[in-house]
């Protein structure tokens, strides 16, 4: 039996997934999140898989410090002896154009991945703090990088290259590289295990962060965000698509700083600004059903944004077999799922509102008579990274 341990770093945060595999089979053994790290009032929980959470109040001055006490909990419970560790993988949250696939992480590509980080401006360098903490506690364990951007990177030129002067691309790589991509190739293939006969698959990962993804024989060839996070659908915080001249407009008209835009077009738009200052879609929907005008625009925004890049989908997948929702709302929202199949008619989609009435399970939501079958199926991207991980060291 081999032991995993994934570990999805943030800048305050660091996410922890223990999972076992034997003969290809896994297991998850525990979970927990640390949050507030360097920041005060720092938290860890930790839950062993079939029992109740755990919550502890800690001071957890770096990410070294909270990998040292997730450490002692998983030795107190599911591991005899760190030695029983065989890998750790990582999730990175860019891979260039460098990293197509995960990777085992070495002294000789460690600069490429810190590298391919600095695209990300603001947040890219805390995905490596798992890693330096796991180089400092444990250098001899294997690690290895999953990235977020690796399974967009088959999109072709007419999907990937935005139309700017050549050397913005060819100098300072600047294209869409699209993210969410593990979630994005999880449900997709768990799709393909589902309904083998499902070619042209359009998948909805929506969460705070949002994207779509128009799929093609296993291959991403088109998805709605970009260079950044920021393009695409209405998010829970992030504007979506926007014209690029508009933050441009803002600091020259407003005198506003490039950091005080940047802050504004990921924390301070999205639901979180149309609605009056509700970023949870269940609290938009509660305020929605409640016939609050300002929750009601917000909605209409979001799910006009999902059913254009659904129709734009179509068209370049040149139709579509199956539609997936995930992710926060994907999995757990019956209305928003409602609210965009019933403006997909027009592709002969039909929602059985009795099976779509449901949270957080696989499951077929389509009538049999539905052109388009719709599905929802949660994702797991923490596995894909332990899968990735237990196969690049096995
Ligand atoms: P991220 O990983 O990007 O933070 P998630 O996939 O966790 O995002 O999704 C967060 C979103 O999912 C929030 O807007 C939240 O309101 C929504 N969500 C989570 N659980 C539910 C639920 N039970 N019902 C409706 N929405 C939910």
């Amino acid at each position: 039996m081999k032991k995993i341990l994934v570990l999805n770093s943030g800048s305050s945060s660091l996410k922890y997934r223990l999972f076992a595999f034997d003969n290809n089979q896994s297991q998850l053994l525990a979970k927990g999140l640390a949050e507030r790290i360097g920041i005060g009032n720092s938290t860890l929980t930790f839950q062993i898989t079939n029992q109740d959470k755990q919550k502890f109040a800690l001071d957890l001055p770096n990410h070294e410090a909270a990998l040292q006490e997730i450490f002692k909990l998983l030795l107190g419970s599911v591991l005899n002896s760190l030695d029983e560790l065989s890998a750790v993988g990582h999730r990175l949250g860019h891979g260039g154009e460098t990293f197509k696939q995960s990777t085992i992480i070495t002294q000789d590509n460690i600069a490429q991945i810190r590298e391919a980080q600095e695209l990300l401006p603001l947040h890219g360098k805390a995905f490596m703090l798992g890693i330096e903490a796991m180089q400092k506690l444990l250098p001899n364990i294997p690690q290895v990088a999953t990235f977020d951007t690796a399974f967009h990177q088959t999109m072709p030129k007419e999907a990937f290259l935005y139309a700017l002067p050549q050397e913005q691309y060819t100098k300072h790589k600047i294209r869409r590289y699209g993210f969410h991509g593990t979630s994005h190739y999880y449900v997709s293939r768990e799709l393909q295990k589902l309904m083998p006969s499902a070619h042209k698959i359009i998948t909805c990962h929506l969460g705070s962060g949002g994207s779509i993804t128009a799929i093609k024989d296993g291959k991403s060839i088109d998805t709605s965000l970009g260079f950044t996070g920021t393009s695409g659908i209405t998010m829970g915080t992030r504007c979506g698509d926007i014209d690029g001249f508009v933050p441009l407009y803002i600091m020259q008209s407003q005198n506003k700083t490039a950091d005080e835009v940047h802050l504004m077009l990921n924390k301070e738009c999205g639901l979180y600004a149309l609605s009056g200052g509700y970023s949870d879609s269940r609290d938009v929907e509660d305020r929605y059903l409640a016939g609050d005008p300002q929750a009601i625009t917000a909605y209409d925004v979001y799910i006009h944004s999902i059913i254009k890049y659904i129709g734009a989908y179509v068209a370049v997948l040149g139709g579509v077999d199956a539609i997936v929702f995930t992710a926060g709302i994907g999995e757990n929202s019956p209305l928003l799922r409602q609210k965009v199949c019933e403006k997909l008619a027009y592709l002969g989609v039909k929602l059985d509102l009795q099976a779509n009435d449901m949270k957080g399970q696989t499951k077929e939501i389509s009538t049999p008579d539905s052109k388009v079958k719709i599905w929802v199926i949660p994702t797991d991207e923490e596995l894909v990274i332990a899968e990735d991980t237990y196969k690049l060291t096995a």
